[in-house]
């Protein structure tokens, strides 16, 4: 019998009859977008569920951080990380911001404040990190930082939903904090994303900045930009979020299991998670070292002979792309850690309906290479 394909994840659908009735109302009444009930509702529902005020809804999380950048008027240079989704860089690029590579930390694969600190010149003007996997960065080193330089800090948030640290969400740190939606994240409205903001006043601006820097009927105060969520996103979204429990309870168990199995094997390296986090256990990144018998890539392939599709998330860094590669600060030399994290780094299926016999079938697979 063939083997069925598993993917690194497969994004969640609720029961299609839960969804329907919402669908049905919007039929009714004819809502469609422009800040309707639904997403009046999922805006509320996501400040509760992830204990922040005030969030701002948008169409994906790209928009979301070219946004972000734009309501703090930032220009010059931000000190960012090379080891993401390339999206974290082209929001800097679209706001004609020059990004600026540090290293990362061996032990996260977050972005090293030390190496941020080296990176300042008199024309820095943020620091935007990601909090990679999910894992939180160093928010207390980033914000002196940014307190002594009179940075902005701005967090790419897309691996972080529902992440909590040290007793509280991990959206509380930095000026801003940026999620995705997108299918292939923890939480999907289909697409989408948010900010979080700390203050209506930030709220108030950034709802205009997504909804063309209309301020009224007729007045428009600054060039923004179409990123509102439509009604159908925003009743997914109020759909998926009853489902959260059970869903980071399954992902739990897929994780905890890996760990245990994985543990063992010499030459596959699992990451750290600091003191205090509660994870989401979006993503499960495994390190093939040199002592393991196969190459990272080796390991990739014989995995996808077996129906198996790891991601190597993330290779290329997003400073080996042409279009970043010609930057001082995307050399090789500038990023030895994040280098070297590219190349071995595999991460393996993880998501709610991966059986644990699944898992097992590719524990087994990478225990005999
Ligand atoms: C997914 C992702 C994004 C982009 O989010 P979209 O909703 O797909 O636009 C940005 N940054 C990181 C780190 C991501 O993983």
């Amino acid at each position: 019998m063939k083997k069925p394909r598993v993917f690194v994840t497969q994004p969640h659908l609720p029961p299609l009859e839960e969804f329907i009735p919402y669908l049905e109302k919007i039929w009714e009444r004819k809502v469609l977008t422009n800040g309707g009930p639904f997403h009046e509702q999922l805006e509320a529902a996501l400040c509760d569920y992830l204990g922040v005020e005030h969030l701002c809804l948008f169409s994906n999380g790209t928009i979301a951080l070219i946004s972000a950048l734009q309501a703090l008027d930032i220009h010059g240079e931000a000190i960012t990380t090379p080891y993401s989704f390339v999206a974290t860089t082209h929001a800097l690029a679209w706001n004609r911001i020059t990004p600026v590579f540090a290293d990362v930390d061996p032990h996260t694969l977050n972005l090293d404040p030390d190496k941020v600190e080296r990176a300042i010149t008199e024309h820095t003007r943020a620091i935007v990190p990601v909090h990679c996997y999910g894992t939180p960065c160093d928010v207390d080193a980033f914000q002196k930082i940014a307190d002594k330089h009179k940075l902005r800090l701005i967090y790419d948030a897309a691996h972080a939903f529902g992440v909590r640290y040290r007793d509280q969400g991990l959206l509380h740190f930095g000026d801003l904090s940026v999620l995705s939606f997108h299918a292939t994240k923890v939480f999907n409205t289909f697409e989408g994303g948010a900010i979080v903001c700390p203050d209506a006043a930030t709220k108030r601006h950034i709802d205009h900045l997504k909804n063309f820097g209309f301020t009224d009927e007729v007045t428009v105060e600054t060039t923004g930009i179409n990123g509102k969520m439509n009604e159908v996103c925003a009743a997914m979204g109020l759909v998926q979020l009853g489902h959260m429990a059970a869903i980071q309870e399954k992902r739990g168990k897929i994780d905890a299991f890996y760990r245990e199995r994985l543990r063992e094997i010499d030459g596959v390296r699992l990451l750290d998670t600091p003191a205090g986090t509660e994870s989401n256990y979006a993503y499960f990144p495994i390190l093939i070292q040199e002592n393991y018998p196969l190459t990272r890539d080796q390991l990739y392939e014989k995995l996808r002979a077996d129906e198996i599709y790891a991601r190597r998330y993330f290779y290329p860094l997003i400073s080996e792309f042409p279009i970043y590669h010609g930057l001082p600060s995307a050399r090789a030399a500038n990023l030895p850690v994040a280098t070297l994290a590219a190349q071995q780094v595999l991460c393996l299926p993880i998501f709610p309906d991966l059986g644990l016999e699944q898992a097992g079938r590719i524990v087994s697979l990478i225990a005999q290479p």
